[in-house]
């Protein structure tokens, strides 16, 4: 069975008492996790560090970052590279969150280019797609989403692939409380599948791990995991709250 995956994306919140706190929360739980199952905190930069002397040695228990730099190194103020990341033993990294798209101009040319440092330093992308509202609406959102795996993903070789986790994320379901249904959240990961398969071939297809984000909650992270082709959620608001995110991670398959 492909990995399932409970993936927080705690943003841009929390202080770092906060965050210790939280962790501290959900790691009190003792939540047993199956050989297939993975829990991924994307914690600020940071807070990287601490998460990750939590968390190591726990058994699939791991820390992300929620950005990288598309350069490798030198005169870019501010911004935190993947050799930095591979430097505090960092393994997952989110990438081309559609906060980021949107807010920061971030093209599919440029989350390819922080796929390819990631993958080249041996770090794991957790990488994000999905459709605005009007996209939707129209209709045409399998289209729209499958041009963003293939301007972003495409160029890459199966071996690389099979190191990527792919998050879904309608941009319309993302904080609003609006949460894809279980026949829209199907529909479109089957979909994607068959675009990887028809590229890669079934095997890499049915090994990647697609999951779904967009208003996971508590009460509807069962719902949305039984989906034969969602593997897993990217949750952002539930994350802030241990006991909702303590049972997003006991929806897992
Ligand atoms: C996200 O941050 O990727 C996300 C899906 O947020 P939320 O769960 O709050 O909708």
């Amino acid at each position: 069975m492909r990995q399932q995956i409970a993936a927080a994306n705690w943003k841009m919140n929390l202080t770092y008492v906060e965050g210790q706190q939280l962790l501290k929360d959900i790691l009190d739980e003792n939540i047993e996790t199956t050989e297939n199952q993975l829990v991924i905190f994307g914690v600020p930069f940071p807070y990287l560090m601490m998460a990750n002397e939590k968390v190591n040695t726990l058994k699939n228990f791991y820390v992300a970052a929620q950005n990288c730099s598309n350069k490798k190194s030198g005169a870019y103020t501010g911004e935190v590279s993947v050799d930095m990341l591979k430097s505090i033993n960092i393994q997952y990294c989110i990438i081309g969150h559609s906060e980021r798209r949107e807010y920061f101009n971030e093209s599919n040319l440029d989350i390819s280019e922080k796929l390819d440092l990631l993958l080249g330093a041996g770090l794991k992308p957790i990488f994000c797609c999905g459709e605005p509202l009007s996209i939707r609406e129209a209709g045409t959102q399998n289209e729209y989403v499958e041009k963003q795996l293939r301007e972003s993903l495409f160029h890459l070789s199966a071996e690389d692939l099979k190191n990527v986790v792919i998050a879904y994320e309608p941009i319309w379901a993302i904080g609003t409380g609006k949460t894809a249904t279980t026949e829209q959240a199907q529909e479109i990961h089957a979909y994607l599948r068959s675009v990887i398969a028809k590229q890669y071939g079934q095997e890499a297809a049915d090994g990647i791990s697609i999951l779904y984000g967009g208003s996971v909650k508590a009460n509807n992270a069962k719902e949305l995991f039984s989906c034969p082709d969602v593997d897993g959620g990217l949750v952002g608001g539930a994350s802030l709250v241990a006991v909702d995110f303590v049972e997003i991670i006991k929806a897992l398959k």
